[in-house]
Order: structure tokens, then sequence, then C-alpha cells
């Protein structure tokens, strides 16, 4: 018995972030979004190597294929180790039989000399790092599988970057994934990108954002939260809506029950419907979601209502293009023992460098 549906979507990931979990205090604690940024995930992301990248990913995407999300949208940064990086997410998610696509998050906020910035003034020159990240786009778009071209927020690129990664998606016929007004500091966002917005934009966050673009909004309730960057109140945008999780796991389902449990606190009327337009949004957002068939340990995981208010469901078996992927709960492409060990070694080795 059980219920099955398509596989789940995660639509804004880092699964570069899989190693973060335990990873040493910041160095001072950090007290607007901006210093959350700086004290925690661009230590991070300076701090990983493909090596990590890698098994951050494998680990990611075996733990979302265990909650029953088979596509993921990854957003991916690690600019000291830019050159190769979206390929190996790829790899890592194929081997685990999770379907990806992959962007690299530009940035000018690396100056050419090592140091960084906070945020970057539009009229500057385009830097040697965000010169790097949009060749890792190309690569990624030329090999003809899923990617888009990253870009990781107005406020850190220049006009010159931002223009390019505009244009390099238009060449491929393809989105621009970045985060939008997800802070105060950058409620502005859409001043820069309302000419240059298209559809199949994916806009990440759209806490502040003021007035709607073209593109589909992506909420990430839990991230939101942790952030302390207030809500979204994506049930009042009149942008198409879809889930995702930031980086803090794939489990959709539960994702899913946290943007119910937000949504009911800012509206008591709202209906479970709404999170189940979000749902499919994302799935139309990675149309092969629906060549996968989900098993459930629970028979009603397809009506919304049973989802929002049964915590713990959980995959017993996935079949992905006719291919057993998930069996008894457990992935059957790699042994998750296997990928636990080699990725706690990384996240070693990762830690001890934010330590330093
Ligand atoms: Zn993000």
């Amino acid at each position: 018995m059980g219920a099955t549906t398509p596989g789940f979507v995660c639509a804004h990931h880092h699964l570069y972030s899989t190693l973060a979990r335990g990873m040493p205090s910041p160095p001072q604690t950090p007290t607007n979004f901006i210093s959350v940024l700086k004290q925690v995930w661009w230590r991070l992301d300076a701090a990983l190597d493909l090596d990590m990248v890698y098994w951050s990913a494998k680990l990611g995407a075996a733990e979302a294929l265990m909650s029953g999300t088979t596509c993921i949208i990854d957003h991916h940064e690690s600019p000291n180790a830019i050159d190769g990086s979206l390929s190996l997410i790829r790899q890592a998610c194929e081997e685990v039989g999770v379907r990806v696509n992959v962007a690299y998050g530009v940035t000018d906020r690396w100056r050419d000399d090592g140091s960084s910035v906070d945020s970057v003034s539009p009229g500057s020159a385009m830097t040697k790092g965000a010169r790097i990240g949009l060749e890792e786009n190309r690569r990624a778009l030329q090999s003809g599988h899923a990617a888009m071209v990253g870009v990781h927020a107005s406020f850190t690129v220049s006009d010159e970057t931002l223009h390019a990664a505009s244009d390099l998606a238009s060449e491929f016929g393809v989105g621009v994934h970045i985060h939008v007004a997800e802070g105060r500091d950058d409620a502005g966002a859409a001043d820069r990108l309302r000419d240059l917005a298209r559809d199949n934009w994916l806009i990440i966050h759209g806490v502040h954002l003021k007035e709607p673009l073209p593109g589909t909004l992506i909420h990430n309730p839990r991230s939101n939260m942790n952030n302390s960057v207030g809500y979204a109140h994506p049930h009042r945008s009149s942008m198409p809506v879809a889930l995702g999780t930031d980086g803090i796991g794939a489990d959709m389902p539960e994702e899913a029950r946290v943007a119910f449990a937000r949504l009911r606190e800012a509206d008591l009327t709202a209906s479970a419907d709404t999170i189940s337009q979000w749902i499919e949004r994302s799935r139309e957002l990675f149309p092969a979601s629906r060549n996968d068939v989900v098993t459930w340990n629970y028979d009603h995981v397809d009506s919304i209502w049973h989802l929002m208010y049964t915590p713990g469901t959980r995959p017993t078996s996935i079949v992905s293009d006719g291919r057993l992927i998930l069996d008894n709960g457990l992935p059957t492409l790699v042994d998750i023992d296997e990928v636990r060990s080699k990725a706690a070694q990384q996240a070693k080795r990762l830690h001890e460098r934010l330590a330093a």
C-alpha cells in the first residue's frame, strides 16, 4: 500500500552547503543579513575545494532522494575552485540518480587582488572571478545538460557582469538564477533587473521585492526564517511561485509544511491548495520530475491536506525513467553509509579550515 506521486523538485538549492552542518561558530555573531553572508556563507564557500564540492553534492543528492526529491535546481559558489565544479556536481547527482540543473553564481565581490567587498558598485569593471564564473556557466550550457546562468545577487555584481550573464542566458535560451531582495539591503534590486529579467528567470527569495518581475519567484521559507529577513508573502505576489530550500537540505514535503505553517501564520484563511500550486510550479520548472514515480509509506501523500498535516512521510521506493533508484527507503545506486563516511571526512577538512 502507499500513495504514489511524481518526484518532488527543489527549485533552489546550494548543494555545497551540505557539509556546513556542525561547522565552527563564526568569529562574530551575525546581527543582520549581510553579516550572516559575511560571517557564515562567504567564509564557507571560499574554503571549498573540488573534493569537498563533490562529496557535499553527493550526500545532498542522496538525502534529497531519501526525501522523495528527485530533481534539484542548484546554485553553486566555490570562488577558489570554480573550474570544473559544475560538472562534478552533475556527476555526483547522476551517480545517485538525482536530476540536477546547475548554475555557477557569478559575483564581483572578490577583487582581483584577493580582497573582498560587501557590495559592488554597478559602474565597476568585471572581475577575474566573475569572468571565470561565467566561463563555468558557459561550459555547463555547452554540455547540453540542464543548466542556467547563475548570478549571486545584483548587489554583488557590476552592470557589466549582470549584462554578460543575461546575454549568456539568452544565447542558450535559458534563464538567469539569481538571489533578489532577500534582505532589506537588496530591496532596490528590481531597479536593475526590471528591463533584463525574462519569464524563464528564477527570482530567489524576493522578500523585499517592491514590484513583480518576469520569472518565477522561488520561496524558501525555512531559510528566510533562519536568517530573520522577514516573510515574502508569496501568496500576494502576481508572480508564479515555486519552492526551494536555499541549501537547508532538499526535503521538499518538509519544506512545503514549513511554507504552509508560515502562510497560515500570516493568513488564517489560506488554503493548502496554494502550497499545492507552488509544488506543481516547481515541477513545471523541472518537467522530468513527472517521469519519476515515488511510492510513499503513507496512503494519502497525493492529498495536499494529508501531506501538510502528516509529518514524517518517507518514500519507500522510487523508479526514475524505468530504473529503481530507491528501494526500502535507501538509494540503490550508491552505498549510503560510504557516502556519509566520505562526506564526513571532507566535512572535517572543511571545518578545520574554517577554525584556522
Ligand atoms: Zn540561495
